[in-house]
């Protein structure tokens, strides 16, 4: 109970997604970095922090998909993408749904781009 009420407080209450990008706190003691942010850092319990914006380009980490259990069945495809920053210095790790037809498509190391979205993490295959 205690920690579901400290996460509460020390929530920030500023919208993480714009479009699509994310804005996150960076610490600037440690350069840890905190997605969703938070009022404190949870590595060194620091309070300095610099926005950092990631996105929209990034690249595939790891992939899956879901199960099919039946041949009509919408198959989803999911994973890890390293989202980089504006800057190209830092970058995080952010999951999400792929916006493919074929599990074929997905690669490690693929380059995808964060759709703009309010509600879920989708990423589209970037052609080079
Ligand atoms: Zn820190």
């Amino acid at each position: 109970m205690r920690s579901i009420q400290e996460s509460l407080i020390t929530r920030l209450k500023v919208p993480t997604k714009i479009g699509n990008k994310i804005k996150v706190k960076k610490c600037n003691n440690c350069g840890n970095i905190r997605n969703p942010p938070r009022t404190y850092c949870n590595r060194c319990q620091g309070t300095d922090f610099t926005e950092v914006t990631f996105g929209p380009k990034g690249e595939i980490i790891t992939y899956s998909s879901s199960y099919k259990r039946k041949a009509t069945d919408k198959q989803r495809f999911f994973g890890q993408v390293r989202l980089f920053s504006d800057n190209g210095k830092d970058s995080m790790g952010l999951g999400g749904t792929f916006d493919v037809e074929s599990i074929d498509e997905l690669d490690i190391g693929q380059k995808v781009e964060l759709v703009a979205d309010d509600r879920y993490n989708i990423f589209k295959i970037v052609r080079e």
